[in-house]
């Protein structure tokens, strides 16, 4: 994979000194890259995509689901909520599993078919794309923006610029506020907004996303991808020549040059391509795909569709560039089905059985037991006495009522709560209660018994809690 050259040249002269025009600067100066609009099939795929994950992104938190926002992460309550799955602290577990799965997709889908996400789903891409729509409205085409850059100061170029950074901010505002909207219920969020009584840390979070996403997706766009985001440097590591990526057919494209449509370029010793620089002119990173495979191609696929449509005016055939395996590229079969791809699609698919089976085989009741820490024990006329604190939590989005017993000794009973206990929907109840058992019965220092808590009405719904019971040493 070939790198971005001429960033850091050094002292070119020996020790001791040098023209000052020896002197070169260590960082490489940001040319901004003016992509040029086209069409084409992955480009209507790639807008499909944009539309998708942006209506899910901004409409999800005003969907309601069993009477709730229908995604929602409660921190203060520590509850997320996820289309009518309740998540709790004690499953933790379950969102460690999702984020496993979603590094293994990401190994996965590589391997497969390159940096599909950078090119389709990536927020960066996603928003950038956005953006660069909004400043096409506003300010033209690549030709248009390039001109309008370089032009002094007008009342036009005031008006475009101004109309440009009125969409972006009203566009990133609406972002910081839907993102702040997955935290704090999103309607109560509005009622706040209108009637400016936003919170200090919902105010701080709504402005600070909102700036991250107009730096982003306005100002810094490829060079997220190119300098800050790790998996443009490791995502390498998971290709190999089986991989599906943006290749320039050099064996037909060479050697390039301009020439009429007319013109037999075989017989003129040319190749297909006519060096008319659109893929370049496309490219969001603003590289040539035909230097070969680079870091900061993000596989968008952009100079695979405008190639297509040179080829067609040339009356040439389509895929001078286009997504294509090495091996492809060499006249060697692809192989899609290898060992790396059965290994991953097997751990994948193994961890997402297991999820799904242990989410939906979740006990909706938690409850623990501490003992007190002040008495160890007390006689008393019943028997020997030991005081806990029960905390029952109810998972279920409905209240419910349940039944304490408790095993372990002969005798043992459980005493200070009265018949069943009612726990509100979702929510922890901590009880003081006692186990009373008979003295004959508990064996020394330490005895272990069970309290079970059981869904009054629904007896399959069972949680034990293990705790140590004290009596007399004997
Ligand atoms: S768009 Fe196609 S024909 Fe034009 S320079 Fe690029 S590879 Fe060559
Ligand atoms: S080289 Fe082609 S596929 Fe890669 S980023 Fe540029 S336009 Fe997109």
């Amino acid at each position: 994979m070939r790198q971005r050259s001429g960033a850091c040249r050094q002292r070119a002269g020996g020790a001791g000194g040098g023209a000052a025009d020896d002197l070169v600067a260590m960082y490489q100066p940001h040319e901004k890259v003016y992509p040029r609009e086209t069409d084409g099939r992955f480009q209507r795929l790639r807008r499909l995509a944009m539309f998708l994950l942006l209506g899910f992104y901004y409409l999800t938190p005003w969907i309601q689901w069993d009477g709730r926002q229908s995604i929602l992460f409660d921190l203060p309550a520590r509850k997320f909520y996820v289309f009518g799955l309740t998540f709790w602290p004690q499953d933790f577990f379950f969102l460690a599993m999702l984020l496993i799965m979603a590094g293994l997709s990401l190994f996965f889908f590589t391997a497969l078919a390159g940096r599909l996400w950078c090119g389709y789903a990536c927020p960066q891409t996603v928003w950038t794309d956005a953006f660069l729509m909004m400043e096409r409205w506003a300010e033209g085409d690549r030709a248009k923006r390039m001109k309008l850059d370089a032009a002094p100061w007008t009342v036009d170029k005031l008006r475009r610029k101004a109309a440009k950074h009125t969409m972006w901010i009203v566009f990133a505002l609406w972002t910081g506020f839907t993102f702040v909207g997955y935290f704090t219920p999103v309607r109560q969020l509005g009622a706040e907004v209108m009637d400016f009584s936003l919170g200090p840390w919902e105010s701080f979070w709504l402005f600070f996303y909102s700036f991250a996403t107009w730096g982003n997706a306005g100002f810094l766009r490829e060079q997220v991808c190119i300098y800050m985001c790790p998996y443009a440097r490791f995502q390498s590591a998971m290709f190999d020549r089986d991989t599906l990526i943006v290749s320039y057919d050099a064996r037909r494209g060479d050697p390039r040059g301009a020439r009429a449509r007319s013109v037999d370029h075989a017989a003129a010793g040319l190749g297909d391509c006519i060096d008319c620089t659109l893929c370049v002119q496309v490219c969001p990173t603003g590289i040539d795909i035909r230097d070969g495979l680079q870091y900061e191609c993000i596989a968008c696929g952009a100079c695979a569709d405008v190639c297509d449509t040179v080829m067609d005016r040339m009356g040439y055939e389509h895929g001078l560039v286009r997504y294509a395996t090495e091996h492809e590229m060499d006249g060697e079969p692809a192989r899609v089905l290898r060992p790396r791809m059965i290994i991953y699609g097997t751990l994948l698919t193994g961890l997402f059985v297991a999820w799904m089976i242990g989410i939906s085989n979740r006990t909706p009741l938690r409850v623990d037991l501490l003992h007190d820490r002040n008495v160890l024990y007390q006689q008393t006329d019943e028997g020997i006495e030991n005081v806990y604190t029960m905390k029952l939590s109810n998972m279920r989005e409905e209240p419910r009522r349940f039944d304490l017993t408790a095993t372990g000794l002969d005798g043992l009973r459980i005493t200070g709560v009265e018949g069943q206990v009612e726990v509100a929907a979702g929510s922890v109840v901590s009880i003081p209660m006692r186990l009373v058992a008979p003295e004959t019965a508990v064996d020394g220092l330490r005895n272990d018994v069970i309290v079970r808590v059981c869904d009054s009405a629904d007896a399959s719904v069972c949680s034990d809690a293990e705790a140590r019971f004290i009596g007399p040493d004997r």
